[in-house]
């Protein structure tokens, strides 16, 4: 891969900026080196319980300068898609208030969190405020052939003290209720670096899949979303996958390194 000819880097945060609590020795020099070279980057996020504020938050406690705009998060990506396809519906919406915050000010209306006969789609985030009356507001609903979407289909969220369920378990429990299961916006689908190349785009008009790069630490989230969008993914083992678990995959990166201090070095190469 031609790593210098890339416009745009889609990072993953995780196991790929930092681990846990710790910035990677490189990751500021790496993230000013992009910039310097009149290059963009976004994090990306699956989690749709917190707001970018948090993450603006996190990310100033880990000791990066970022800025609401460096960030595209699943609530994002499932506020476009609402406003693509489902545009004037009225949606129910089990989600966090940040969560219904995030879809009202990327414009998405008509959106209730009580149970009404004339709702159209039906929409879940990681609702970390979930109740079992909303369960059973979705389930009546979806007992009805109404659209289902989800922001984000993992299993299972890391605390400081091991998981909680994350959205794609609730959407368990309501699939085991009415045999429905959502259209799932977050990775590993291709929306989040579709979206991302579109808003990226306004500043950069030379933005292409072609010098579009994926960079994260999972293969079956970030690496399958790169190549579902049809754009390059380079995994780092500086997270969740080994060397051999990245040889025995059938999903294939477009490259592998050991960490981004790799990829920083490659780039401050042959100035
Ligand atoms: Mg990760």
């Amino acid at each position: 891969m031609d790593y210098k000819s890339m416009r745009l880097f889609l990072f993953d945060m995780d196991g790929t900026i930092y681990l846990g609590y710790d910035l990677f020795p490189f990751t500021s020099e790496l993230l000013a080196t992009i910039r310097a070279q009149g290059h963009s980057y976004l994090f990306m996020t699956n989690n749709s319980s917190r707001s970018v504020a948090d993450y603006v938050i996190k990310m100033k406690k880990l000791g990066i300068d970022a800025v609401p705009e460096d960030f595209i998060t699943s609530s994002q990506v499932t506020a476009m898609y609402l406003l693509d396809h489902y545009d004037g519906k009225k949606l129910y919406v089990s989600g966090t208030e940040s969560f219904k915050r995030e879809l009202e000010s990327a414009g998405v209306k008509n959106i209730y969190d009580t149970y009404r006969e004339d709702i159209d789609v039906v929409v879940t985030g990681f609702d970390t405020e979930l109740t079992f009356r909303k369960l059973e507001d979705m389930s009546k609903l979806l007992t009805r052939d109404l659209p289902f979407i989800a922001a984000n289909p993992d299993l299972v969220c890391p605390t400081e003290f091991g998981y909680v369920p994350d959205c794609g378990s609730v959407c368990g429990m309501i699939y085991n209720a009415t045999g429905k299961k959502p259209y799932y916006i977050g990775k590993p689908r291709p929306e989040m670096p579709l979206y991302a190349m579109e808003r990226m785009k306004q500043k950069d008009p030379l933005i292409t899949k072609e010098n579009t790069l994926v960079i994260g630490d999972r293969i079956y989230t970030d690496i399958a979303c790169g190549v579902n969008a049809g754009v390059n993914s380079l995994l780092v083992l500086s997270g969740e996958t080994t060397a051999d678990k990245a040889a025995q995959s059938e999903t294939k990166p477009t490259a592998i390194l050991s960490d981004c201090g790799e990829l920083l070095k490659i780039l401050k190469s042959e100035e």
